[in-house]
């Protein structure tokens, strides 16, 4: 089963945005923005500078809406990728 969002960005992803391993199989956890060839593709990326992207691309009306980027901001702490700041 492939989640409707990634697990790192939080913005849905289908069948053919997925991430892939590093045998180039498919990764079902991530979308291929964020997840290429069995890493993250921005491995220094935080949360906070996770939240000002999506504001940024709210902003330039790059595919979200503000209310779309805000609802997914909330969303981001029970992602997988995120969980561990919380604790
Ligand atoms: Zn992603």
């Amino acid at each position: 089963m492939i989640p409707d969002t990634c697990q790192s960005c939080g913005m849905p992803f289908t069948i053919e945005t997925r991430g892939t391993n590093r045998d180039q199989s498919f990764n079902k956890d991530y979308c291929i923005n964020c997840f290429r060839d069995g890493k993250f593709t921005n491995h220094h990326l935080t949360l906070h500078q996770l939240e000002i992207e999506l504001l940024e691309m709210a902003e330039m009306h790059n595919g979200i809406t503000l209310e779309e980027a805000q609802q997914i901001i909330r969303k981001l702490p029970e992602l997988k990728r995120w969980r561990m700041e919380n604790i």
